[in-house]
């Protein structure tokens, strides 16, 4: 068969619809601005997720900004009555953990919070940046990698999980206490924005098709 004899989705005016799977075909444009709806649940139908890259972008760019407060900022302080108040960042909580020969605690805390969120954010750049030049390059393995973005969602809180672990491992003396700092706030930001990036972004998008140009969405 050659490329001409190819019927595309769009080119038919099948619409597949997200939430119960049944495909309906227009046939005639809805009235006015009425939106298209599927027949069977009402659930709006596009060919495309709307305005998906743009969304992906904001939150992206948005994600990669705060990581680096999330970092830099103290995530929370700890107070005796001895040593008065001391701040505790990521990176400084990981080192304390290696010098307390928790080494193990340490490369766990190090992976889930710092190394897979900068792999996450990385990932996602390279997928936007190659839907937006609406590049044909290793399309299998883009769609793996957004598969393996997907994977690794499920998990997502688990950052947040071992910041927590981490507030455990701190030892308090009598009229201790601990409180939340502005690099947690950062932190757990960055955790729902790479959420958010990666559930906007369309993999329809990994394969362009020419007609595709002149639509907006
Ligand atoms: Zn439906």
């Amino acid at each position: 068969m050659s490329d001409a004899a190819v019927h595309t989705g769009s080119q038919m005016k099948l619409y597949g619809c997200p939430t119960c799977g049944r495909v309906s075909q227009l046939l005639r444009p809805p009235a006015g601005d009425a939106p298209l709806l599927c027949p069977r649940c009402a659930t709006p139908l596009h060919h495309r997720r709307p305005r998906s890259l743009q969304r992906t972008w904001a939150y992206l760019i948005a994600a990669s900004i705060l990581y680096i407060p999330a970092n830099l900022l103290p995530i929370m302080s700890t107070s005796n009555v001895f040593e008065g108040e001391t701040l505790h960042t990521i990176l400084g909580g990981i080192e304390e953990l290696r010098h307390g020969g928790d080494w193990m605690l340490a490369l766990i805390v190090f992976i889930a919070s710092i190394a897979v969120p900068l792999l996450k954010i990385g990932a996602l750049l390279v997928l936007a940046i190659t839907a937006q030049r609406r590049s044909r390059w290793k399309q299998v393995e883009r769609a793996q990698l957004y598969r393996m973005i997907e994977a690794v969602g499920h998990w997502s809180m688990l950052d947040v999980f071992v910041v927590v672990l981490l507030v455990g491992t701190i030892r308090f003396g009598a009229l201790g206490g601990v409180m939340p700092e502005p690099g947690l706030l950062a932190f757990g930001a960055v955790v729902v924005l790479t959420m958010l990036a990666a559930g906007s972004f369309d993999p329809r998008l990994i394969w362009p098709e020419e007609e595709d140009k002149d639509r907006p969405s």
